[in-house]
């Protein structure tokens, strides 16, 4: 097989040494004579797996003491219900929940929450069409909000937060880092809840990250499911029900990976060289346009148009046949986008830009 480059959004790229690793354990794991896939999560394999991969984000993401990582399951639009359910005890009814609108992803939270409470959206750059992070002091916050839910990068307007919003004293905030989180160093300190879905910088899809500060483990509504309320996964130690077990051995494999490689800064460091080489391809002149501001430019997801559309099949045809794969955009934006998380090597992004400099005739 030819070398590929896979530029998807998600499910993404994984570290070529973290398959490689996989596939060598697949049937026997570190001699245990049994996979990963057939261990019960509950012996001593498993569970030395658990631990470490928990170890290892810790470390990662310098997450405090007082805050709990949890593995659970059903993705990022299934924590948009879950995340309610958990916080909405904090105020008494009518509860209201802040919102910043800035693309696809934060619209589908407010979606989803507005089955659970009342939504005031503090912000929106939908009129703009989705190319900036509104400036904070525009946002109208309420008084006394359950919380503050936004999404740091938005994987489909390519739009990422150069800055940590500040919600009022006492209001937590909730970040959706689906599509950038072990990408840049973050302070977790700031936020009272952070989830990812694994499929983008993780691992596989069908794990979910959440890291919830303690203090905020004591609100689930009653409604809430058990495997769903975080306080219960959290005393289980992700283990109230079966979790995803082979997703999760993959991303301790992910974390190890990135501790090898020097860490969340060393990512950070040339995930921003990547997306420099990328975007400066792409501004060089106008066959090719990213309309995001400069200053919330995605580091990780890179929408793009071709000046004359027509053309796009011609690109994506050409692409293909360079092993530049998965560059067509989402549906509801058109145009191409590429993806270009942790495990996308500088020599893809280059392949990348090459690419873009040969077809516009540079
Ligand atoms: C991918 C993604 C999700 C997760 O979606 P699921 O399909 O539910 O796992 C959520 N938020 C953002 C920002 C994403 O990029």
């Amino acid at each position: 097989m030819n070398q590929v480059f896979n530029f998807s959004a998600g499910p993404a790229v994984l570290p070529k040494e973290v398959l490689q690793q996989a596939a060598s354990e697949m049937l026997d794991w570190q001699g245990s004579g049994m996979s990963v896939m057939e261990m019960s999560h509950r012996g001593p394999e498993f569970i030395s797996i658990y631990r470490q991969a928990e170890a290892d984000l810790r470390e990662l993401l310098a997450v405090p003491a007082n805050y709990r990582i949890l593995f659970m399951q059903g993705g990022g639009l299934g924590q948009n219900a879950i995340i309610p359910m958990n916080l909405l005890g904090r105020v008494r009814e009518p509860a209201v929940i802040d919102f910043v609108h800035t693309g696809s992803w934060s619209g589908k939270s407010v979606k989803e929450a507005a089955r659970y409470a009342e939504v005031n959206v503090a912000a929106s750059s939908q009129a703009g069409g989705f190319v900036s992070v509104p400036a904070p002091e525009s946002w109208q916050l309420s008084d006394g909000a359950a919380y503050l839910h936004v999404c740091t990068n938005e994987t489909i307007d390519g739009v990422e937060y150069n800055f940590v919003p500040q919600p009022p004293a006492g209001v937590p905030l909730v970040a959706d880092m689906s599509s950038h989180i072990l990408s840049r160093r973050i302070d977790v300190s700031q936020y009272g809840v952070i989830f990812a879905g694994a499929q983008k910088n993780i691992g596989p899809a069908g794990l979910t990250l959440v890291i919830v500060r303690e203090d905020l483990l004591d609100y689930a509504l009653p409604i809430c499911p058990s495997a769903f309320n975080w306080k219960n996964v959290a005393e289980h130690e992700s283990m109230f029900n079966t979790p995803p077990t082979y997703a999760i051995y993959i991303a301790g494999l992910v974390f190890a990976h990135l501790k090898a490689q020097g860490g969340v800064a060393a990512m950070e460091a040339r995930n921003i060289e990547k997306a420099r080489l990328l975007y400066e391809a792409l501004d060089c002149d106008d066959f090719y346009a990213n309309h995001v501001d400069e200053s919330c430019r995605s580091r990780m997801n890179i929408p793009f148009y071709l000046r004359d559309e027509s053309l796009n099949e011609a690109f994506l045809a050409g692409a293909k046949a360079r092993g530049l794969l998965q560059l067509k955009g989402h549906k509801s934006v058109g145009g191409m986008r590429a993806s270009i998380y942790n495990a996308m090597p500088i020599e893809g992004v280059q392949a990348l830009v090459d690419y873009l400099n040969e077809f516009a005739g540079r």
